[in-house]
């Protein structure tokens, strides 16, 4: 984990010994307890009944320098807590001074920002830019609950009067976007901000550089000098010199970078379970979660077919992706997966990436990933655009070592997902039945693909081949293909 701050002025920080290590996961906090920081009792309980228990690592490096007074830089990925990170302290300090129009909040505009996800397409998700306005008083008014906060949005497309009565009632945090701000600073009488303590630029990168600059100068103008002024940022190649149009004074960076990471939405989970009894409590793991659509990840072609024939004889309805078949068998499994006909996919790594897996309620790893970028990709297959979604990791003996390898890229422990031990006595019977059963279908399935063994082998080495594993080309992409020749996955 690691957080770089770094003056912003001063020269780049070097780059952290640990790559693996510089992770960030987004959202749910990986950092230190929030009681470790230095909030007032009233903040510290309502960020545990909004049910924040550790703080991320944007919000642990953002508030304390916010409270010591700094101007902030705050770079961080999106779904990271920044919103957290400038509301704490912001609603901290204000309640040091509880005034009228005291913070103000800046966010795109809905239109560009719709705009702008064309442009940048990775790094925000339509949702979340067309609501953001919203979602920032969502959460200042979620984590102001016990101060008795007022908060109001001013976004365009909206009744300017309404707005001008909201503003009348000296709300004490304005969430706005720049041009109807501009608006009202120009035509609401008796508004102004002269008054504000704290400026906030939320996904400044746009703000700065784009269309909004002149109205964002404006808006500058008549703000007072004697304040404090955030930008924060999922990116942040803004030139220098246009930083200095929100005339920061000695700023401090604060970089969250993240090589890898996981959403806040998503829940973790291991499952420890013996290598034996692994077959049993994935059938008892997916029977308790039946209804909702999931992906099974294994390592190997066998244990996908193994698995999916074993499911099937446990009447739930599975369907297998795999390298072995074709790519047009591949992707009529996943038109079959998508159309509802079957909840249940199991797939190999290889045979999922470069194809359209459409995204599900839970992630299980049924077999443990062999590195930490297959287990970021697997579990990318939930909890998408601000959805909730789980993912559970089967861990057995013998796979502790890649087990906390995950952990550690992550940047936090994943919770123990409880099987009932009554359910797993119950089914183990019947799992041990359809294990039988399975292993009587596998093998007459290789015989029968023994028969053709030999024009196989030939087929290899041609055009089949290519269909066989073009996904690998894409994961590769433009890096000539390697042969693998065990470990067909
Ligand atoms: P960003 O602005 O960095 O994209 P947000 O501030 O919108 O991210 O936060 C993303 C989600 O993470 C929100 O639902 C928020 O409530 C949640 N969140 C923020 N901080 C924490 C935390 N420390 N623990 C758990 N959830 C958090
Ligand atoms: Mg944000």
């Amino acid at each position: 984990m690691s957080a770089r701050s770094s003056e912003a002025s001063g020269s780049r920080s070097s780059s952290p010994k640990h790559e693996e290590a510089n992770e960030e996961t987004q959202g749910e906090g990986s950092g230190p307890l929030f009681s470790t920081l230095p909030l007032i009792p009233e903040l510290q309980k309502t960020v545990l009944d909004v049910g924040y228990k550790n703080a991320t690592e944007i919000q642990t490096q953002a508030i304390p320098a916010a409270l010591e007074g700094r101007d902030i830089i705050g770079v961080a990925k999106t779904g990271s807590g920044k919103t957290a990170a400038f509301a704490l302290p912001i609603l901290q300090k204000w309640w040091e001074d509880p005034k009228p129009l005291y913070a103000c909040v800046i966010a795109p505009t809905r239109y560009l920002s719709l705009f702008l996800s064309d442009l940048y397409p990775l790094t925000l998700p339509l949702t979340l830019l067309s609501e953001l306005a919203f979602q920032i008083q969502k959460q200042f008014e979620a984590l102001g609950a016990n101060l008795g906060v007022r908060c109001c949005v001013i976004i365009g497309g909206v009744n300017m009067m309404e707005q001008a009565v909201a503003l009348a009632k000296r709300p004490h945090i304005v969430v706005a976007t720049p041009g109807r701000l501009q608006d009202h600073l120009e035509h609401t009488k008796g508004f102004s901000l002269r008054t504000l303590k704290y400026l906030v630029l939320d996904e400044a990168d746009r703000l700065l550089d784009m269309d909004f600059g002149p109205i964002l100068d404006k808006i500058l103008k008549v703000l007072p000098k004697e304040r404090n002024t955030f930008l924060f940022s999922a990116t942040m190649t803004t030139k220098v010199a246009k930083l200095q149009r929100a005339s920061l004074v000695n700023p401090i960076k604060v970089e969250v970078s993240s090589k890898y990471s996981t959403v806040s939405t998503l829940r973790q989970y291991y499952l420890l379970s013996p290598l034996k009894q692994k077959e049993v409590m994935l059938a008892v793991t997916v029977k308790s979660l039946a209804g909702q659509s999931m992906i099974i990840f294994t390592n190997t072609v066998n244990d996908t077919m193994r698995l999916t024939l074993l499911l099937r004889a446990l009447s739930l309805s599975a369907i297998p992706l795999h390298s072995k078949l074709s790519q047009s068998n591949r992707l009529g499994a996943l038109n079959k997966f998508r159309s509802g006909g079957r909840s249940i996919l199991i797939a190999t790594d290889v045979a999922a990436r470069g194809l359209d897996i459409p995204l599900v309620d839970i992630v299980i790893n049924y077999g443990i990933p062999q590195n930490s970028k297959d287990y970021i990709h697997r579990v990318g297959r939930t909890a998408r655009a601000g959805r909730a979604g789980k993912s559970i990791t089967m861990v057995t003996q013998y796979d502790l070592e890649f087990f906390q390898r995950i952990e550690k890229v992550i940047g936090k422990q994943m919770e123990a997902w409880h099987v009932d031990e009554e359910q797993i006595a119950l089914m183990a019977e019947s799992v041990e039945e359809a294990g039988r059963a399975a292993a009587i279908e596998m093998r007459e399935l290789n015989m029968s693909a023994g028969k053709h063994g030999k024009k196989r082998k030939r087929d290899d080495r041609g055009g089949r081949r290519d269909e066989m594993d073009r996904d690998d080309d894409v994961i590769q992409a433009g890096l000539p293909r390697k042969r693998r020749k065990s470990h067909q996955r």
